[in-house]
């Protein structure tokens, strides 16, 4: 072992004999009682030196060994220590390709903070490598998100859309002007592709060729170009998702609103069916009013303002790959909204409905009977 204190956290003395690890209330640690010459020793845990070079050079500084031990136990429990060689095989794999980990070093820092064990911030960008995510959408929200992912080092992104690129598509981190007139699923497939750091899309990390066909889907991501299709999300489109347990996150842009979630966790959280009845039950006139919408005529070119449909996307992208890091983020059977021109976000639980089909609202088997016998008493009045 070769103990790194966590280069991602500033330090501070707090006092004359504590020391404050890291700045935000999030992730920020203090240490106490601690004294000069610890505080002395804390600046040779850089990673370059083992624990028998550590120890020979804490008697300098009056350090007992057993001083030098129980610190650097204390601060892996703290979580303040990385080790440059840890994290497995795939963080190796991952070492070894130094212009990659180059451009993910800020990324692996703050994954540092938030996946605390020593080697945990590389084994977490290195299992990107075998994620594979689709994109549904290649309008302004969607293929800045499909971007992302692949520039965060998820191994496949996939991205659904339909049509040619219009020139309103475009954006930074997006579309190019390029690509104007190109089929959409192309052009996004090119942008995919473009993002990616080592490796392009449907290889795995180490550069081969995915084995045994495609990975596993672990989230899809719904972000049409018609935010309608966001704010209020059709469950008939989500049941093909519900029925194999596919986890979906929505994000859109609807007139000057940005929406991102919920993140559906089939069976476990609220979904799209779930958020349908609850609005049907608060109004009367929603699903009327819906048809509507759904129906009407349609501008050609939607409201879409660049900075809320630029923040939608990294926020959005930012929860999925929380959720691909093995974390439930703040969008978990929540929505988060903003509305211009305060922008202030804002989130609301949703909560599973009792009458939903996908069962998140913990239906017993007395319950579900019970409810299919009500809609067979309606179907027979
Ligand atoms: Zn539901």
């Amino acid at each position: 072992m070769h103990p790194m204190l966590k280069p991602a956290l500033r330090r501070a003395w707090r006092g004359r004999n504590t020391v404050q690890f890291g700045v935000t209330p999030a992730h920020a640690v203090t240490l106490g009682p601690m004294d000069i010459a610890t505080g002395s020793f804390l600046e040779l845990l850089d990673g370059t030196r083992g624990l028998p070079l550590l120890r020979e050079e804490a008697r300098a500084l009056d350090l007992s060994d057993r001083h030098v031990d129980i610190l650097v136990s204390r601060l892996t429990e703290a979580g303040l220590l990385d080790d440059p060689s840890a994290g497995g095989v795939e963080a190796d794999a991952l070492r070894r390709r130094a212009e990659t980990l180059e451009r993910q070093r800020p990324d692996a820092a703050s994954l540092s903070v938030v996946h605390p064990a020593p080697g945990g911030a590389l084994r977490t960008l290195a299992a990107r490598g075998a994620v594979r995510v689709q994109v549904r959408g290649a309008g302004r929200v969607g293929a800045t998100i499909a971007a992302v992912l692949s520039a965060s080092g998820v191994g496949r992104v996939d991205v659904l859309d339909g049509g040619r690129t219009e020139p309103w598509d475009v954006a930074p981190g997006g579309l190019p002007a390029a690509s104007v007139g190109e089929r959409r699923d192309t052009a996004a497939r090119q942008l995919v592709r473009r993002s990616a750091i080592g490796g392009a899309p449907g290889t795995d990390r180490s550069g081969s060729a995915t084995k045994g066909g495609e990975p596993p889907l672990s989230l899809i991501v719904v972000a049409p170009r018609d935010g309608l299709a966001v704010h209020a999300p059709d469950p008939g489109v989500a049941a093909p998702w519900l029925a194999s347990g596919t986890p979906h996150l929505y994000a859109g842009v609807v007139e000057a609103t940005g929406v991102v979630g919920p993140l559906v966790l089939p069976g476990g959280t609220g979904c799209a069916g779930c958020l349908a009845l609850h609005r049907a039950e608060l109004d009367p006139q929603w699903p009327r009013m819906l048809a509507q919408w759904q129906s009407g005529r349609r501008t050609a070119v939607q409201a879409c303002d660049l900075g809320l449909a630029t923040a939608v996307a990294g926020l959005a992208a930012g929860h999925a790959l929380s959720f691909i890091d093995g974390d439930l983020p703040g969008s978990t059977g929540t929505r988060w909204e903003t509305a211009m021109p305060l922008l202030d976000w804002r989130s609301e639980p949703l909560v599973p409905h009792l009458d939903c089909a996908c069962g998140a609202a913990g239906h017993t088997e007395g319950e579900l009977t019970s409810a299919n016998a009500a809609t067979q008493d309606t179907m027979a009045g």
